[in-house]
């Protein structure tokens, strides 16, 4: 019961791809983790560009608040609006402070000529022409205050130095004092402050950044300063502290640790898929009800003994009545009973090498060796006899019956297919010559089974063509000596004019399912025909394949009512094969039947396992002594006892007794002499034609001479 590596094959495939998917869903949330640490780098980036540009914004806000204090201003309007500013009150107010610790380290006076009256810077008095120097930016801010601005300020580059820069328009406070500026070019105050390294390092420290300088560079983590006229004054950088690549690498031994168990998780979640995977192939290899091997198994065994070249045997068993246990008891009993053959299979079967469940009611049994033959034709006998005892299932007792088929290697059977083809072969062959049989392959059977399917095909079209044909046989009531009955036999003049006889189509037909259709053709065709002759009784034969389908009753009807003959004229006769077999299904399908007004017989008597008392059980209206007890009973002492003894126990159940087969005037005898109502056989007449049926009943009533005449006469 090895594994084979083509099924390991076949379940690394859905291994893969749950492996890709784990390792694609890892792929995932790392990715996801990386770009939220982006997104969170992207994010406090936003955020400091924002805060520098707010502190600038606020060192220009400082400067523009000190030009306008300085600007609007009543002192510095009379010092500053007249044809020689007062150079005295600029450097007292102004020059001394303007230092680099001060908000601003520049201080200049303009006009609105483009001229520098005065200006200070670093606490020094200085002639540098300030408001060329200051260029269109500082332009642009004045006419922002020409427009109506109480100052204005911005980012100025003056040089190589960026500047905060503020301006405002001198003007005096109090009313009094506007005659001083009547008429007057404007004059303004300039402040500026330079943003050095000191003004940088005092940002950055309350940003808590790790740095801000002035670079040329543009760079990821810099922020632009722009003059008025928004061209680049400069840029402002800073290392960027990327706090989600920080949470990431703090978070990374987590995150490894995360990684690694995730692999082991895998790891873990490979094997037990491994495992899980041989359990289950281990279980598809046994049946689990019976515990026993499988089908598959036993095609391993079977495929690995074929190729080690030993000998082997295997044989087929089917359990016969199997089906009626579970309809009728349910399938919890049939369970049981499936336990129970599959314990006595093992036990009869200790000497083979394997016992198999195949599925439903079939075993097999495979013994491996030169001597494996043998082993498995006692296995084979000794559990057949041990059906012939019931078994006992809780309060139940349920007798069943088995087919075997026997195959061994041999030419022409050395592959794993073909050796399981012929046992079953064997099998249906048992099945088919009564039960409760071992039959052995051989080729004979193929070549039945290959002619069998040849007439099946021939049949189909038989019918289609109407080849089929009726004929009748009389059977002469003992105290009358006319005809009382006629049984239909349903005739069949196959290809080359050559018969053959139902004897052997008929079961071909019950197999392949086309007794349905013959078995109906013959009903309509007897009931038509029987219509021309009143009085006397029909007897047609019903196959337990036919009562089988379930359809059957209603069809029967349809025929009655079609034909518009009396349902009591009419007679069904079946076998015990399908009372057998399913017990309880029968007699519901008789019953329904038999109140129909139809009468059934049971044919065949004394063939089979039908015993005295299975009359008793069932509800037949005649008994048919079968043809071979008939001609049992000239010789054999048994055989008249049974039929006497059968013969009292149908009479006082009321059924009627016909015997069939009668082919001499000693039978004939014997069978009147036991009691038999009816005679039917050769002696009085073969199976007819519709045609010839009139007159032979006319030759039968008035017997003239020939040999019908004679018997006639002789009993009479
Ligand atoms: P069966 O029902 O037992 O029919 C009696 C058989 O015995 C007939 O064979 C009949 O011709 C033959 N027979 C009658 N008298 C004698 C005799 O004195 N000596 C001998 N040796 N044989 C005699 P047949 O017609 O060949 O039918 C064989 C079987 O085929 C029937 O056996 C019946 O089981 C089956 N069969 C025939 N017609 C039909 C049918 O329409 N439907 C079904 N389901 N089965 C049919
Ligand atoms: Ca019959
Ligand atoms: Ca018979």
């Amino acid at each position: 019961m090895q594994i084979r590596k083509t099924e390991l094959r076949r379940l690394t495939g859905p291994l893969w791809v749950l492996v890709t998917i784990m390792a694609m869903v890892m792929a995932l949330s790392g990715f996801s983790y990386w770009s939220t640490t982006n997104a969170a780098n992207e994010l406090d980036m936003k955020r400091t560009s924002r805060a520098i540009h707010m502190a600038i914004e606020s060192q220009v806000l400082q400067v523009k608040a000190l030009a306008e204090d300085n600007a609007k201003w009543d002192d510095a309007a009379l010092a500053l609006y007249r044809d020689q500013p007062d150079a005295d009150f600029g450097w007292g107010t102004w020059g001394a402070v303007s230092d680099t610790e001060n908000v601003y380290d520049t201080l200049f006076v303009t006009n609105g000529h483009g001229e520098t009256l005065m200006g200070y810077q670093d606490g020094d008095k200085s002639s540098t022409d300030f408001r060329r120097n200051y260029g269109d930016s500082l332009d642009t801010l004045i006419r922002q205050v020409d427009r109506g601005a109480e100052s204005a300020g911005g980012i100025v580059r003056v040089g190589t130095i960026a500047k905060v820069v503020a301006v405002s328009e001198v003007a005096p406070v109090a009313s009094e004092l506007e005659q001083v500026v009547n008429g007057r070019s404007p004059v303004y105050i300039v402040l500026s402050r330079t943003i050095s390294a000191k003004m940088l390092s005092r940002i950055s420290d309350g940003l808590v950044l790790d740095g801000l300088v002035m670079t040329s560079q543009p760079s990821v983590a810099s922020v632009i300063l722009r003059d008025p006229k928004q061209r680049i004054v400069t840029r402002l950088g800073w290392p960027p502290s990327n706090p989600g690549h920080a949470a990431f690498w703090k978070a990374s031994p987590i995150i490894g640790l995360v990684l690694l168990l995730g692999v082991f998780a895998l790891g873990l979640l490979l094997a037990y898929c491994y495992r899980f995977f041989e359990e289950l192939r281990s279980s598809a290899l046994i049946d689990s009800l019976s515990n026993l091997p499988n089908r598959r198994a036993l095609e391993n065994e079977i495929g690995n003994a074929i190729r080690q070249g030993d000998h082997m045997a295997l044989a087929f068993l089917d359990l016969d009545g199997f089906k009626a246990v579970n309809d009728n008891y349910g399938h919890g009993v049939g369970d049981d009973l499936i336990k129970k053959c599959s314990a006595a299979a093992l036990e009869f079967g200790h000497e083979c090498n394997m016992v198999a469940r195949l599925g439903g009611d079939e075993f097999a049994i495979l013994a491996v060796g030169r001597d494996a033959d043998d082993r498995l034709a006692r296995f084979a006998e000794s559990f057949i006899s041990r059906l012939s005892k019931p078994f006992h299932l809780g309060e139940r007792t349920i007798l069943i019956g088995a087919s075997i088929g026997l195959a061994s290697r041999s030419k022409g059977a050395d592959d794993v297919a073909e050796l399981m083809r012929r046992a079953d072969i064997a099998m249906y062959a048992s099945k088919h010559s009564g039960k409760m049989r071992i039959t052995g392959f051989d080729l004979a059977i193929d070549q039945r089974q290959a002619e069998s399917h040849r007439i099946d095909q021939q049949m189909r079209r038989a019918l289609d063509r109407g080849e089929f044909e009726v004929h009748y046989q009389p059977q002469v009531g003992a105290s009358t000596n006319t005809v009382q009955t006629l049984e239909a036999l349903v005739r069949w003049t196959g290809t080359n004019n050559m018969e053959i006889g139902p004897d052997r189509f008929i079961p071909i037909a019950e197999e392949t399912g086309l007794i349905d259709r013959i078995g109906l053709f013959v009903l309509d065709r007897a009931c038509r025909d029987a219509l021309a002759w009143p009085d006397i009784q029909l007897a047609v034969n019903i196959s337990a394949a036919q009562l089988r389908n379930p359809d059957f009753p209603g069809n029967l009807w349809a025929i009655i009512e079609r034909t518009g003959f009396p349902p009591e004229r009419l007679e069904l006769e079946i076998t015990e094969t399908y009372v057998v077999l399913d017990p309880i299904v029968a007699t519901r399908v008789m019953t329904e039947i038999q109140r129909l007004g139809i009468r059934i017989a049971l044919d065949d008597f004394g063939t089979g396992y039908a015993s005295i008392g299975f009359l008793r059980q069932f509800n037949f209206d005649t008994l048919k002594i079968d043809k071979s007890l008939v001609m049992d009973a000239v010789t054999s002492e048994g055989a008249r006892a049974m039929i006497q003894a059968s013969i009292v126990v149908a009479r006082s159940l009321g059924m009627s007794v016909v015997a069939e087969g009668v082919e001499n005037e000693a039978q004939d005898m014997l069978m009147r002499v036991a009691g038999c109502d009816q005679l039917q056989g050769w002696l009085y007449s073969k199976a007819v034609t519709a045609d010839a049926v009139l007159p032979l009943i006319h030759a039968i009533k008035n017997p003239v001479s020939g040999d019908i005449g004679l018997a006639m006469q002789n009993h009479a």
